[in-house]
């Protein structure tokens, strides 16, 4: 457990100033060191991760990752550590948070015709973070100090993707002096886009999809009212760039890249997001049979089963995901939502012997995991249900799902001290220090062996001293 804690430090900032703002270390520096931009970013993270935009959807943001991996692979620094996330926003956007975070909106998502184009807005941010875009932009700006610039991720994410909300608050002043240094130049603009091209081609996509991608972003914005959307503001179009993106690929042959089913699930499953479960199966029906149908028949008939769970028609539901499981079988996205379809239907020992199976066949699939978990702890299986989640918590340590899971394991096993630890770690990874220092003291008073108070008494030492740290500062 001891090197459990020190792994989950590893991945998470090490100084956080009481007041919640990053600790940037001396601002005299003119630049941002790379861990400075780390700190800005995990700060920033837990802010979002908090907060009703982030799209708390495991098998979305897996894909993200996956998607952005493969160009992280291809980039100058493929070492760096990326984190690829969906904001649950329908209006248009994509941004890179200094330190390796990239958002995307759902409503650009919705807009990507291919999963090339998805590659090519993922590749363009990637390229902002590996040339250290930020860090370049803060050369300029010596007067306005760090300390405002390490709000303006948050304040800014904030401010653009919800201006009437109360959480504009934060964005006031401060985040409008730092709204202008954080517009990329054009130089930037083109030097992502020109590295950003070079990692789709290296990564297998299609690098054609970058210019058609903007092209058919600036006509989806013209046809809104109102000022440019935030994609537009902070990532200029000029015809410039759109004229230079056609320039280096008209001389490549076209090349036709089939998108991977995930691409279709993933999109399908943030259309029927959108929608309420009514007319989202009366979307996904019309699809399938309608006059006209549309789309890709397999997708769609993900999105009709994904909606009529929500529409509580389990009947209809059961019927659908058979068919489903005969056009694509063996497939996690399917399998988890069969699964979820199950556990409606109120047959235990049926659900159970599904989930064994499928945990078999796709072990290390998060969603799954999280709901086979779900439904052990509600059918008084705890034991297998700690089992299985300790053993996905030794691989992902950061994952704080898990370690709320393994709290309620514990807490049905009657294993306090267990439980309390397990949720000091998830309060933890949520950057709640004072929560898990009091659930560390929780499991200390139900008492256990010399080992685990020994354990106990170092972690809650550690954590003592990082808060004592960044109140120094
Ligand atoms: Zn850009």
């Amino acid at each position: 457990m001891k090197k459990l804690l020190l792994l989950l430090l590893l991945s998470f900032a090490p100084s956080v100033m009481s007041d919640g703002m990053p600790d940037l270390g001396d601002v005299s520096q003119e630049a941002l060191s790379p861990l400075q931009e780390r700190q800005i970013g995990q700060q920033s993270m837990l802010q979002i991760r908090a907060s009703k935009q982030f799209f708390d959807d495991a098998e979305v943001n897996d894909y993200l990752n996956k998607i952005g991996s493969r160009l992280v692979e291809k980039s100058t620094e493929p070492s760096q550590s990326f984190e690829f996330f969906c904001i649950n926003d329908p209006s248009i956007n994509a941004f890179a948070i200094p330190g390796g975070f990239v958002g995307v909106n759902v409503g650009l998502l919705l807009l990507t015709d291919s999963e090339s184009e998805l590659a090519s807005v993922l590749s363009h941010e990637i390229s902002h973070v590996t040339q250290h875009h930020y860090a370049r932009m803060l050369n300029g700006t010596k007067n306005d100090g760090l300390a405002v610039m390490a709000a303006m991720a948050v304040a800014i994410l904030a401010a653009r993707s919800n201006p009437q909300a109360a959480t504009a608050a934060m964005a006031t002043a401060q985040a409008s002096a730092a709204q202008k240094q954080l517009d990329f130049t054009r130089t930037h603009e083109q030097e992502a886009d020109r590295i950003g091209i070079d990692l789709l081609q290296k990564a297998g996509f299609s690098i054609h999809a970058m210019p058609t991608f903007l092209t058919r972003l600036q006509h989806a914005t013209r046809l809104l009212e109102g000022s440019a959307p935030n994609y537009l503001r902070t990532h200029p179009i000029t015809s410039n760039r759109v004229a230079d993106l056609e320039n280096r690929v008209e001389k490549q042959p076209y090349q036709l890249i089939p998108d991977s089913v995930e691409f279709q699930l993933v999109r399908t499953k943030l259309i029927a997001s959108q929608k309420t479960a009514a007319d989202a199966v009366r979307f996904f029906k019309s699809a399938l049979v309608g006059k006209e149908k549309f789309g890709n028949p397999v997708a769609q008939r993900y999105g009709l089963v994904l909606s009529l769970l929500r529409k509580h028609d389990i009947a209809q539901a059961t019927q659908e995901m058979a068919i489903l499981r005969k056009q694509l079988s063996n497939h996690p996205m399917i399998e988890t939502l069969a699964g979820q379809v199950l556990r409606e239907g109120h047959d235990i020992t049926a659900t159970l012997a599904f989930y064994q199976t499928a945990v078999q066949a796709f072990p290390y699939y998060r969603a799954l995991i999280y709901d086979y978990a779900d439904v052990l702890l509600q059918n008084d299986q705890s034991a297998v249900s700690v089992k299985m989640v300790g053993e996905q918590i030794t691989r992902t340590p950061g994952d704080v799902k898990l370690y709320n899971l393994q709290a309620r394991g514990y807490a049905q096993l009657g294993l306090y001290l267990e439980q309390h630890q397990a949720q000091a770690y998830a309060f933890y990874g949520q950057g709640n220090l004072h929560g898990a220092i009091q659930q560390l003291e929780l499991a200390r008073q139900v008492g256990g062996s010399f080992q685990q108070l020994s354990m106990i008494e170092s972690d809650l030492r550690e954590l003592h001293e990082m808060i004592a740290a960044s109140a120094k500062k």
